[in-house]
């Protein structure tokens, strides 16, 4: 695809992360020039900011196949598969590590952020020759970097999203900045006197709100007067309980269903339909002072939460302001390349689930231009680690122009439970004392109902009374498929 003969410009990878030094190990081994550009002073600077939070995959999902071998000619030592590391243990053990070989540490510039991308000499308006102009890369010094083609894992964690329910800044929420915590606090470390003894409100339902109201719980246990609330937009926080046991990730698992017992016990009081519209301060001092977060409905009617501090865990986006010159294919929802969004948008997949893909659907009408890792994904919020590491392997074997490869699969990732129908309506049956054969029986008497039944509960109960299933049991699968298909919001995924 890309000229490599000596005289070719290099493959520029913005962002040091996981992912992006997945991808120089990759070309590393392709013998693809390349630079990596990293905004921080270290490899992993975002991960770091997260460096005291467990991972809920186990290391086995947790390194690239082809960083994996440098390290081991190397001589490293594969930490423990089955472990969970934190995302401290993720760069002492590994991203450090690889980011020093020497197959990849000449190659690599820190402190080198990038600010904008374009083609030598012409704009997005200009067609001819396109595909053979170089790529312009700038970074935030002035210096410019030309290259022939650009992986940008550049990731979201340094844009996070506001506390605004419709997307936007809340009203206020710039004049409380001091008060709002955005990202994952570490409250038993440098954020603890922001919370201890204090009442903390952790806005949005994702991972990262579940991993805060879990660790300020066990605060909660340690100093007296803390206090939790925790603030949804949605009705129901059911779909941030996850899968459970049906977990293939059993830690992301407990994640939620640690969340669901602090709800039920109380120890976490919840406040739902709450849409953050304005963020209040009650005064000038973070330490002593209070603030307000107002929630407004279509009626104009007004909620109000009073707290200490509040912890935004809305999300991340994608900075698309250094790609403005490029011709980017992004899906009006996601912000994810077009051909990717169908398989992640959490309207459809609540999933983390993913068909593997690679160059292909990472394309854009740009040609050797490529969005990978977490930023790849957009605002979808399910991105793994070994997603990204299939992505770039597909892309370095594009660019080295072996295409069988390119266009290969070598991935399987696990499932989550939430998503898996089958895996979770089958513990079930089998809970219930069904057996294998007749649970396959019940799936295919189901489907034959779906056509003239109202609803999925509907056709289970026709299928199971059909096949002279137990009726108390056929009531809970009943229950079951209304929970996964009938509820409103229900994915089915
Ligand atoms: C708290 C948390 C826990 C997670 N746990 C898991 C887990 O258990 N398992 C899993 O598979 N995934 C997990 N993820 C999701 C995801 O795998 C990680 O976020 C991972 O770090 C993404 O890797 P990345 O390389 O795409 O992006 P990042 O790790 O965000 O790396 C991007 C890099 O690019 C740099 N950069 C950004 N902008 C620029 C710029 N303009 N110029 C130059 N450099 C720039 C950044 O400094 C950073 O070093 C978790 C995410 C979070 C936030």
């Amino acid at each position: 695809m890309v000229d490599h003969s000596p005289d070719r410009l290099p493959v520029v990878v913005i962002g040091a992360g996981p992912v992006g030094l997945a991808a120089a190990a990759h070309l590393a081994e392709r013998s693809v020039p390349f630079v990596v550009l990293e905004a921080g002073d270290t490899p992993a600077a975002s991960v770091r900011a997260w460096s005291h939070i467990q991972l809920f995959s186990p290391w086995e999902f947790n390194t690239d196949p082809a960083a994996r071998r440098l390290l081991a000619a190397a001589g490293w030592e594969e930490p423990e598969a089955s472990a969970l590391p934190t995302g401290g243990d993720l760069v002492k053990q590994y991203l450090q590590p690889l980011a020093e070989l020497p197959a990849l540490a000449p190659h690599i510039r820190y402190g080198a952020e990038v600010t904008a991308i374009s083609r030598l000499g012409v704009d997005r308006l200009r067609t001819a020759d396109r595909e053979r102009t170089p790529f312009v890369v700038r970074l935030s010094d002035g210096g410019e970097l030309l290259a022939d083609a650009v992986i940008d894992a550049s990731g979201t964690w340094r844009r996070p999203n506001h506390v605004g329910a419709n997307g936007l800044p809340a009203h206020g929420e710039e004049e409380a900045a001091a008060w709002i915590n955005h990202g994952l606090p570490d409250v038993f470390g440098s954020d603890r006197a922001h919370h201890a003894g204090r009442h903390t409100v952790v806005v949005g339902a994702g991972h990262s709100a579940a991993n805060t109201l879990l660790a300020l719980a066990e605060l909660a246990d340690a100093e007296e007067g803390t206090t939790i609330t925790w603030a949804i937009r949605g009705a129901d926080p059911a779909a941030s309980f996850g899968g459970g046991t049906d977990d293939e990730l059993p830690a992301r698992g407990a994640l939620g269903s640690g969340l669901k017992m602090l709800v039920d016990t109380g120890r976490v009081t919840l406040a739902a339909n709450f849409r953050t519209h304005t963020v209040r301060r009650l005064g000038d001092d973070p330490a002593r002072d209070r603030v307000e977060l107002v929630s407004r409905g279509a009626d104009g009617s007004e909620r109000t939460i009073t707290a200490d501090r509040i912890v935004a865990a809305t999300g991340f986006r994608p900075d698309l302001g250094i790609t403005s010159e490029l011709r980017l294919e992004l899906d009006p929802i996601m912000s994810a390349p077009r051909a990717l969004a169908p398989l992640i948008d959490p309207n459809q997949h609540s999933c983390g689930t993913v068909t593997p893909h690679g160059y292909r659907e990472l394309s854009h009408p740009e040609p050797g231009y490529f969005t990978v890792g977490m930023k790849s994904y957009g605002r979808a919020p399910t991105f793994l680690m070994l997603t990204g590491y299939e992505q770039v392997r597909s892309i370095a074997a594009a660019l080295a122009g072996d295409m069988e490869a390119a266009q290969s699969v070598e991935l399987q990732l696990p499932e989550t439970g939430v998503c898996s129908v089958t895996a979770g309506g089958e513990a079930l049956a089998l809970r219930l004392g069904l057996s294998q054969e007749q649970h396959e029986q019940l799936l295919h008497a189901t489907a034959k109902h779906l056509g003239t039944s109202s609803s999925a509960a509907e056709a289970v109960l026709a299928a199971a009374t059909e096949l002279g299933i137990d009726h108390t049991a056929a009531l809970q699968l009943a229950a079951y498929a209304a929970e996964q298909f009938d509820a409103p919001g229900a994915t089915g995924c």
